[in-house]
């Protein structure tokens, strides 16, 4: 089948929520993807944080295949191995104590939502109900997770919103504690915000997030579906800060591309959870259960946290320099491979996310004006060279296009 035709087929048949790339993918390997017209991409996206081990990479396609082999679904009437083995795993890696699988992101931050309001429901007969999230946050597609993002044109279209939600503009402290009162049963938030721009919440904040959620017996819930299972050098953002969160949600690279999520909570949360509260069919499946657990050991082997981090840190500091030579850079931001480049309007940024692409390298545009950066954890310091000078090359082009405008980034 040609791009053409399932672009055709695609279009009769397909509900048109995506706006794709003209670009028919086949397989990949390592950090390398492949299109049906033999072209092979540097992807610097993995799948929008997906494939953090880049693809095909023989451990995890050896366990999938042979766990496929035996057994992929068994609904969770029963058990199996892999969840508790997973389980261990997290809990350990993240100082919570209890875990609960589902499919994807937003299926994993509902879950975190439904929770802190049983909480409240249980603690405070419902007196608290109230839910604060940030500016400019992303937390999925289904009502729930959409109530707590922030962007105005993913929910307008479904509006009215559940109620009780209210945003607190981001790391601003004094909005916060304004906000912070007795009615609110949660805050949160993404350590580092992804689609918002990738933007780390800074430590005050954080800390005083934790400090007022203790205060009014209020659950911290911490949203590293994007930052979180090493992306930013420690297996959670949060470990960055020194807090223990109440929740955490996890999803993207968890399962080595194949779709899980997982809420983390600790035994105070847990304790007000019974048989029949929440579930799902399909989550925490015994494919994907074990997929995940050979990701984590792969980070382990692989030594990949200390290699994202010593990646991050050179990446950050090469685009540093850029900044420093191109006008049109307004900012450069990110921790370890979750890396964010602001620039000074829309239009530059779309032409430079399409040039790289002809230059055969993926990155994406977010919030407007930032280029995103999420390349696997296995990428090289050749490849981040390779990146940085084709970013070099098209920057100065593109700037020289395109006629720069000023667009702000929104209310802070
Ligand atoms: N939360 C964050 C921080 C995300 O980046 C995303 C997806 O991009 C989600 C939640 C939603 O995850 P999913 O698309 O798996 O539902």
């Amino acid at each position: 089948m040609s791009l053409a035709s399932v672009k055709k087929a695609e279009s009769t048949l397909l509900l048109p929520t995506y706006d794709r790339l003209p670009i028919m993918v086949t397989h990949g390997k390592g950090v390398y993807l492949y299109d049906s017209e033999g072209n092979k991409y540097l992807d610097f996206l993995s799948g929008i944080g997906v494939n953090a081990l880049g693809y095909s990479h023989p451990a995890i396609t050896k366990v999938i295949q042979k766990q496929a082999a035996k057994l992929i679904h068994t609904s969770n009437l029963f058990f199996h191995a892999y969840q508790s083995e997973l389980a261990r795993r997290l809990v350990k890696l993240s100082g919570m104590d209890k875990v609960f699988f589902s499919n994807s992101g937003t299926e994993a931050w509902e879950g975190a939502m439904k929770l802190a309001r049983a909480y409240s429901n249980e603690k405070s007969g419902g007196k608290k109900f109230k839910i604060l999230a940030l500016e400019n946050s992303f937390h999925g597609r289904t009502f729930g997770s959409l109530a707590t993002t922030f962007t105005e044109k993913y929910r307008k279209p479904f509006a009215p919103m559940l109620p009780g939600v209210e945003f607190v503009r981001f790391n601003d402290l004094d909005d916060l504690k304004a906000k912070f009162d007795d009615l609110v049963c949660a805050i949160g938030f993404e350590p580092v915000q992804g689609e918002g721009g990738i933007n780390p919440v800074s430590k005050e904040f954080m800390k005083t997030a934790r400090e007022l959620a203790t205060k009014h017996d209020a659950l911290l819930i911490l949203d590293e579906i994007q930052s979180g299972m090493g992306r930013t050098g420690k297996m959670f953002a949060y470990q960055h800060y020194g807090v223990k969160p109440d929740v955490v949600t996890l999803a993207k690279p968890l399962a080595g591309g194949l779709p899980l999520g997982a809420i983390l909570c600790s035994n105070k949360v847990s304790a007000i959870i019974h048989p029949g509260m929440h579930g799902t069919t399909f989550g925490g499946g015994p494919l994907a259960c074990a997929a995940a657990v050979e990701f984590l050991n792969v980070i382990e082997k692989q030594k990949l946290l200390k290699h994202t981090q010593q990646l991050g840190g050179y990446f950050l500091e090469q685009l540093r320099k850029l900044d420093a030579r191109h006008a049109c850079i307004a900012d450069v931001r990110g921790v370890g491979l979750m890396i964010g480049v602001e620039l000074d309007s829309a239009e530059v940024a779309k032409a430079v996310v399409k040039e790289m692409l002809a230059r055969k390298i993926i990155i994406n545009r977010t919030h407007e004006t930032t280029l995103r950066f999420l390349p696997p954890f296995i990428v090289t310091k050749k490849q981040v060279d390779e990146v940085v000078k084709a970013l070099d090359q098209v920057l100065t082009a593109c700037a020289s296009a395109a006629e720069p405008k000023s667009i702000g980034r929104g209310a802070h």
